[in-house]
């Protein structure tokens, strides 16, 4: 008989065992590669007389005085004596049994930092134990953790994984891993690992924070080999899927709906249209992303290949990851579709039951040939007579497990449909390609033509008043204006007070002037109304927060202010530049900085700004936003397209990545069992995300 896990006596999990679950701490594997943030170095004793003002360090000392205080408010007082000097402890909070081990006589190791002060040297709140055994003779990690976590219970719990976990090396010897400089000791994973964890005190700390040590380069290369086999691996799996061949028929849906387009398509557009065609046509599903900048164009091209499905006799869905965006692209797609006799149908979550209902038939009977909407796109209830092809725009804001519910909807007749995705926040094309080894690029490289190039100006948000002052001279030519307000991730209320006070401020400046405001807060008919009257023309200015971030299209819109544009992305803010630009007037964004207590800008702000002051170019943006930004920085996770890495970085790692994507289909080959255990071990569970 086979032992299921439910006939097993299941062990309850302690509060900590719940907290590593949570994050993600699971197997071995797992806690094994759970990397210090940084490290204590407790491998030594510093005498106080020794220890200056500011410096962190570690004492060994006899405890001289103890004692409660209660003004200014509670603390314990503890006196130390290392025959050098003296100092004082202090302690807000504390424990009893802590009070105990800091009684007179106890001899004790205190590490904290040294202030000084009219009453001598003192620490606060500096953490302690007694003066037992030998030093350390390896740093001594700290580690990212949790609530409920407590560093020594982590430390403990990764000390014994690492010498549990199965570290076998999964290259064979004839593959060699990405040289190292020699005598650095790094020859394993397991070396590698027992490295970072505790580093001898020798170490360069600075290699092991800016990663560039042989461990880290392990690590990383390690990470990249993963990732490049599963890609590899999902790209040979796609290839034996089918999905519905999508020909073009001459004179059917799509070469009528090309032929009344009110524009020419460039040059760029047409090349694009034709890799998308080629996928379409082949019974194995299109896996493609499609880059372009801010106004190149991508929703025409999306619509062209809608139309092939179209003509085939299958359904195409297209999916925007906000309400407002999905409503432009329907209003657009309505537009240039219905003329022609193509329904569209809409959904998204805040829809009526009415319409809803309405709209739902018209998808399963296939009355509807084109969907658009939000993720409620991809909710079950909604069923489709015949998908064939799904496009997303601005995919890196959809979830994987989004993208795989849509995978889904074709299942029972064992195809799959054809996937486009879109995005403005390109990385650099060469880049994509090796990273997204399973991914097609198709590049929008040129702008339709009659664009006037927004200038932009960096302005300190001092001279607040001269900008309000340009907005009136923009409204009284008859431009409007947007003004965007920071989103502030720690508090959406704070965000919101923000964006209402400027909204406040700005109706009070400009009277007789349609100031609006939108923000997330708004209910989506709210939304939908201020969106109305700005399209429309009546309302002069829209303060928002980032709602307005993607894919609005006002082209009589002319000024952007930017407020606290340091607070952004440079990809964001590139974004949101390219609301304005869109019609034949001369259009300018102001990057209004703020500097907190009147301090300068950072170097890198001022750089980050400056960048995107040079350039309307959002790859030259991606490539500078890439270099600017350095490793660790939390910053471009959301924007790098590549958030599933967490040792890697494709701006700095470049080298590695080159060496990954050469290893990996020699070893999946050669070596399949190796190529399993190697995946098995870094993405867990998780790799079938990555097929996505
Ligand atoms: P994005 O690539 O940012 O999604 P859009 O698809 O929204 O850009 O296109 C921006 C604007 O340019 C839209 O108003 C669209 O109709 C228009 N447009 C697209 N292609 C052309 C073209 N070849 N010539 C002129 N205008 C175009
Ligand atoms: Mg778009």
């Amino acid at each position: 008989m086979v032992a299921t896990s439910s006939s097993l006596p299941l062990k309850p999990l302690s509060a900590p065992q719940k907290a590593m679950r949570k994050i993600g701490l699971v197997r071995d594997i797992d806690l094994a590669l759970h990397i210090p943030l940084r490290y204590e170095d407790e491998t030594h004793i510093v005498k106080l007389q020794d220890a200056r003002e500011g410096d962190t360090v570690q004492i060994e000392a006899t405890v001289t005085a103890s004692e409660i205080q209660l003004r200014p408010r509670r603390q314990l007082l503890v006196t130390v004596d290392d025959g050098t000097d003296t100092c004082m402890l202090r302690f807000f909070s504390f424990y009893p049994a802590q009070q105990k081990a800091l009684a007179i006589g106890q001899v004790i190791r205190v590490r904290g930092e040294v202030r000084g002060g009219f009453m001598g040297l003192t620490m606060m709140h500096p953490s302690f134990k007694a003066a037992t055994g030998e030093l350390p003779s390896v740093l001594t990690p700290v580690y990212p953790t949790s609530a409920g976590l407590p560093q020594a219970y982590l430390r403990r719990a990764i000390g014994s994984a690492l010498a549990r976990a199965d570290l076998n090396e999964t290259l064979p010897p004839q593959l060699a891993w990405p040289s190292a400089p020699r005598g650095q000791g790094v020859h394993s994973l397991r070396q590698a690992l027992s490295y970072l964890h505790h580093p001898t005190p020798d170490a360069s700390i600075a290699a092991l924070e800016d990663r560039t040590h042989p461990a880290w380069q392990r690590l990383k290369a390690e990470e990249l080999l993963a990732q490049q086999l599963s890609q590899h691996m999902a790209k040979q799996e796609r290839n034996t899927l089918r999905a519905p061949s999508l020909k073009r028929k001459a004179g059917g849906w799509h070469d009528r709906f090309k032929e009344a387009l009110p524009f020419q398509l460039t040059v760029a557009q047409q090349r694009v249209g034709q890799e998308i065609a080629m996928d379409l046509a082949r019974a194995v599903p299109m896996h493609r992303l499609l880059q372009g900048d801010v106004g190149a164009g991508k929703t025409v091209v999306a619509a062209l290949a809608a139309m092939l499905a179209v003509d085939a006799g299958w359904q195409c869905a297209l999916m925007a990851p906000t309400e407002i965006l999905a409503q432009q692209h329907f209003a657009k797609l309505v537009g240039w579709l219905a003329p022609l006799g193509v329904r569209v149908a809409w959904l998204t979550g805040s829809q009526k039951k009415k319409e809803r209902t309405e709209m739902l038939c018209l998808i399963e009977s296939g009355e509807a040939a084109l969907v658009v909407g939000t993720h409620a796109v991809i909710q079950e209830q909604v069923k489709f007579k015949s998908l064939a092809l799904a496009v997303i725009d601005e995919q890196h804001r959809f979830g994987v497990a989004q993208r795989l519910a849509l995978r889904d909807k074709m299942q029972d007749i064992g195809m799959e449909p054809h996937l486009l995705m879109m995005t403005a926040t390109p990385i650099p094309r060469t880049l994509a390609m090796s990273y997204y080894a399973d991914l097609e690029v198709s590049v929008i490289d040129e702008l339709p033509p009659g664009r006037t190039p927004v200038v932009t100006k960096v302005i300190s948000d001092s001279r607040r008043d001269e900008v309000v002052g340009r907005i009136g001279a923009q409204l009284s030519e008859g431009r409007q204006v947007y003004w965007v307000c920071p989103l502030i991730e720690e508090s959406e209320a704070l965000d919101l007070t923000n964006a209402t006070a400027t909204h406040e401020e700005l109706s009070a400046v400009l009277p007789g002037v349609k100031v609006g405001l939108l923000h997330s807060r708004m209910s989506v008919n709210e939304k939908r109304d201020v969106m109305a009257q700005f399209t429309e023309g009546s309302m002069g200015v829209l303060v928002s927060t980032t709602v307005i971030e993607v894919g609005v299209d006002v082209p009589n819109a002319s000024l952007m202010v930017i407020e606290h544009a340091e607070r952004f992305g440079l990809s964001q803010l590139h974004q949101l530049r390219g609301r304005v630009g869109r019609g034949a007037a001369a259009s300018a964004c102001v990057l209004l900085y703020g500097t907190p207590d009147g301090g300068r800008l950072s170097e890198t702000a001022r750089e980050r700004l400056r960048a995107m002051a040079d350039t309307n170019d959002g790859f030259e943006i991606a490539r500078r936003d890439l270099e600017i930004r350095g490793p660790g920085e939390f910053l471009g996770a959301r924007q790098s397209g590549a958030p599933l890495l967490r040792f890697a970085d494709l701006a700095t790692d470049e080298n590695l990545l080159a060496w990954a994507r050469q290893i990996a289909p020699m070893l999946l080959e050669k070596y399949p069992d190796l190529a399993e255990r190697h995946i098995a071990r870094w993405l867990g569970g998780k790799s079938e995300f990555l097929k996505a």
